[in-house]
């Protein structure tokens, strides 16, 4: 398989083209069609198999077209650390390079009117740490009902953390009718609850 058979959108393949990269990583195969089409993704996936970009690309394809309206985010990453988020967002601005998209990055130890200023403004992807997301949430500066697309990043993670109630709250705030994309190194039994609860027909990568 090479990029240019994934039906990525063509600016988004410009900017994996200028990234360097040559061919999908196995989990981008597999997942990324499955993605486009729409499916709700189980990735059972370690750091370093590509992953990141396996869950960016196929959303940046979706969201190119749309807008976001005010404190409705359109799509929704979360990932366990402040740290992981960053380099989410990292993923994100390199392959929407050529897409009018905006995103904001919600992390904690950074000051909320920033965050607040960007959410009100609108935003296409959404990246968070679940704590800092649901901070905002109650403090009534957020809706989640817009969220068409919603990425769980390394969800054993997350479990050994301790953010699995948060997870599930921030799942039942969003509609029922969103995609998930929801990827994890292991399959613990609370992560294969979750996911049974939550994912609905999953086509399930592993690697
Ligand atoms: P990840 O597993 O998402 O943390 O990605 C691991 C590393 O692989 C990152 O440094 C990516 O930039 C790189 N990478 C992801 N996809 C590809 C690819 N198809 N070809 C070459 N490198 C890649």
């Amino acid at each position: 398989t090479t990029f240019s058979e994934l039906n990525l959108n063509p600016k988004v393949l410009k900017a994996v083209e200028e990234a360097g990269y040559e061919t999908p990583t196995p989990i981008q195969a597999d997942a990324i069609p499955s993605a486009l089409e729409g499916r709700d993704v189980l990735g059972i996936a370690q750091t370093g198999t590509g992953k990141t970009a396996g869950f960016t690309l196929p959303m940046l394809s979706l969201l190119a077209r749309g807008r976001a309206r005010a404190r409705m985010p359109r799509s929704l990453v979360l990932c366990p650390t402040r740290e992981l988020a960053a380099q989410v967002a990292e993923n994100f601005d390199t392959y929407s390079k050529y897409l009018k998209l905006t995103k904001a990055l919600l992390i904690g130890g950074v000051s909320f009117k920033e965050q607040d200023k960007l959410i009100d403004k609108g935003v296409d992807v959404l990246i968070a740490t679940p704590g800092r997301l649901l901070d905002h949430f109650e403090r009534g500066k957020l809706l989640l009902t817009g969220v068409q697309i919603m990425v769980v990043d390394e969800a054993d993670r997350m479990l050994d953390m301790g953010f699995i109630p948060d997870i599930e709250r921030i799942f039942s705030l969003t509609p029922f009718t969103r995609q998930t994309l929801f990827f994890s190194a292991t399959m613990a039994p609370e992560i294969e609850r979750i996911t049974n609860t939550f994912l609905q027909s999953p086509v399930r990568v592993e690697v």
